[in-house]
């Protein structure tokens, strides 16, 4: 039972630190845009992502504020997007 609840504790502990990096829809962040020249004020949002010439749906990433462009790939987004690409790579058969 004591083993049980220290497992709890455990992942309860695993789940509370990957939250803090994850990023929802309308979080606002800073970043570099390339296109302002500046630290701009970003948001982030769902949209499709190109990879090559494919369209990946509902990628989160970070929008500049000022001039719209994409600024900023979250990290929970670049995990799916590399998934996206070994699957493309690497098609079931
Ligand atoms: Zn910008």
């Amino acid at each position: 039972m004591l083993y049980v609840i220290s497992y709890i504790n455990a992942l309860e502990t695993d789940r509370h630190k990957v939250n803090m990096v994850i990023h929802k829809e309308g979080d606002k962040s800073r970043a570099v845009c390339d296109t302002c020249k500046n630290i701009v004020s970003t948001t982030f949002r769902y949209a499709p992502y190109n990879y090559e010439e494919l369209t990946i749906s509902d990628i989160l990433q970070g929008f500049c504020d000022v001039c719209g462009v994409v600024v900023s790939i979250p990290h929970q987004s670049s995990y799916k997007i590399k998934e996206f690409r070994e699957r493309v790579n690497h098609p079931l058969e």
